[in-house]
């Protein structure tokens, strides 16, 4: 999916919605979605929107990062659980390691998460940020 720059520029600050597949069979949910459930074969999928607020149930730092990456070091990847039950895993931002909790809130932002010096060519993606409660 490309999004340009006048899109995010009008979407910048609002939330960025999560869209998900569920398994009509198994009831698992994926996100990024999936055409066919990895679980049970099934594709009788469906699309569902992710609530924007999840709990961090758990997470990984990871303080070496490939080229083009270090900007963002160190990176922190986030186990998030929504209250239907669905687990997402992605990136924290706006946080540093030692200020994450279990069971804290965060919530769903469009972020850069590449950026190319030579190309100029900047991807945007999901993460998670703490919610003040
Ligand atoms: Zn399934």
């Amino acid at each position: 999916m490309r999004i340009s720059p006048a899109r995010i520029w009008r979407e910048r600050g609002t939330r960025y919605r999560l869209e998900a597949s569920r398994c009509r069979k198994c009831g698992r949910v994926y996100y990024p979605p999936k055409t066919v459930c990895p679980a049970c074969g099934s594709r009788d999928m469906e699309r569902i929107r992710l609530p924007e607020r999840g709990r961090l149930l758990t997470w990984a730092v990871e303080y070496t990062v490939p080229e083009g990456f270090r900007r963002y070091a160190p990176i922190i990847l986030g186990l998030v659980e929504f209250d239907n039950g669905a687990r997402v895993l992605a990136p924290i931002a706006d946080a540093r390691p030692e200020e994450l909790r279990r069971g804290m809130v965060v919530e769903a932002v469009l972020r850069r998460v590449y950026e190319d010096g030579n190309e100029g060519v900047i991807v945007y993606g999901v993460k998670f940020v703490p919610v003040e409660e």
